[in-house]
């Protein structure tokens, strides 16, 4: 097969990942999420020539949970420069999304943007700009995927909301240390829509281009972000996305990534395209398991792990 052929590679990849099904569990400590069907399977690829490729069910919307942090990052780091990293690190954590243990030991500071604690820190940071912050973050995403039928899901957000006393634990602890300006009640569901947001895999991999193109996209025909900041996201996502796996994936698909508790995962092949897959079953990291697999086949066989 010629592996330049991205149709036939995905038609490929969709049929080879299929006995990795029933071997993850879709997230269930967010009660909304539990009704997604395991069986769900889309991939996309945007180039950065502009073609895009899908197969499956990539224009079926999903919940794109911690995925939306990458672009609350993006909008921060667009807004305030390095100053992000006096609010949160860029190591990575070694524990789960959701863990707490760290945060008193390094006084309030979250090891880095992805992790809750630090997407919170972030996104504090973002809500002291003037104006609505909900507006912000969904006009972004709806800029960057180039579609207006991009949005929050109430139920998720109102679900996730009431699930919320380890975020709102992690929010007070940070609030002591005086790493939190914003009520913790406003944050909390700030933060609880941004992760409710619902997009596709192409709009995923659309709204991810920016990123393998050095900041500036031809096809949005804006500069989202600088040249450094797109490299520095990158890192960023390479070392911290994929959360406690994040050796384990490097060394399977070697590409900077973005994964979310509904399924999806967003990676980066810096100069050529960006990737965007989802599958709901997660393995005991809170990853696609099915996701990273069919991650894993796409850049062995286009040889574009960056390894
Ligand atoms: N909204 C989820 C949470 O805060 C996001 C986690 C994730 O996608 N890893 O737990």
């Amino acid at each position: 097969m010629d592996v330049l052929d991205y149709q036939a590679l995905l038609d490929y990849i969709a049929e080879g990942v299929q006995p990795h099904f029933g071997k993850g569990k879709v997230a269930n400590y967010i009660p909304a999420l539990t009704g997604v069907p395991a069986t769900k399977f889309g991939m996309a690829v945007q180039l950065a020539s502009g073609e895009s490729f899908s197969v499956g069910d990539a224009e079926e919307a999903f919940s794109v949970q911690s995925i939306s942090k990458l672009f609350v990052l993006e909008l921060a780091m667009s807004h305030f420069g390095d100053m992000v990293w006096t609010r949160v690190g860029k190591e990575p954590s070694g524990d789960r999304f959701n863990s707490m243990i760290k945060l008193e030991m390094e006084h309030g500071v979250p090891r880095n943007p992805f992790i809750n604690p630090g997407a919170l820190a972030t996104l504090d940071l973002l809500m002291g700009l003037k104006g609505d912050t909900k507006h912000r973050i969904r006009n972004f995403l709806r800029f960057l995927a180039m579609n207006d039928a991009v949005d929050a899901d109430e139920a998720v957000m109102q679900s996730e909301l009431t699930h919320s006393n380890l975020n709102r634990a992690m929010a007070h602890l940070m609030k002591s240390y005086k790493n939190i300006d914003q009520d913790v009640d406003t944050l909390l569901e700030t933060y609880c829509f941004q992760c409710s947001m619902t997009m596709t895999c192409k709009d995923l991999a659309l709204a991810g281009l920016p990123l393998a193109t050095g900041g500036y996209s031809a096809l949005h025909d804006a500069t989202i972000l600088s040249v450094a900041q797109a490299k520095r996201i990158n890192a960023v996502m390479l070392t911290c996305g994929m959360y406690d796996s994040v050796g384990s994936f490097a060394y399977r698909v070697g590409v900077p990534a973005k994964s979310g508790v509904g399924g999806g995962i967003l990676a980066v092949i810096p100069g050529k395209m960006s990737v965007a897959v989802w599958s709901p079953e997660l393995d005991q990291f809170g990853n696609s398991y099915v996701g990273t697999a069919a991650l894993e086949m796409f850049t062995s066989m286009t040889h574009t792990s960056i390894f």
